[in-house]
């Protein structure tokens, strides 16, 4: 796989993450290239999104389904726990 950025957009990715969240009971992105981000954020090169984690009541239940995201993407994707939010980037380590 080529690691040019385009796989977080790939089908595969994407429909990982929708499987995933669907069983949780709601996907939703809330954020792509709009809102706020820290200034280098990857956002703004359309490289990370944000998923609403609101409807999963616990913080272990965010935990537990961001670690399952991070398993069914792999290692050259970063999935962080935010406040009310999961974010995820494509952040090849090289
Ligand atoms: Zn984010």
């Amino acid at each position: 796989m080529q690691d040019d950025g385009r796989e977080l957009h790939s089908p595969n990715a994407a429909a990982r993450i929708e499987y995933i969240m669907e069983e949780t009971g709601e996907f939703c992105i809330t954020s792509v290239i709009d809102g706020k981000h820290r200034p280098n954020s990857l956002h703004y090169s359309g490289l990370a999104f944000d998923l609403r984690t609101r409807h999963l009541k616990t913080e272990d239940g965010v935990k537990n389904v961001a670690a399952e995201i991070r398993g069914a993407l792999g290692r050259e994707y970063d999935v962080v726990v935010e406040k009310d939010h999961i974010h995820i980037e494509y952040d090849p380590k090289g």
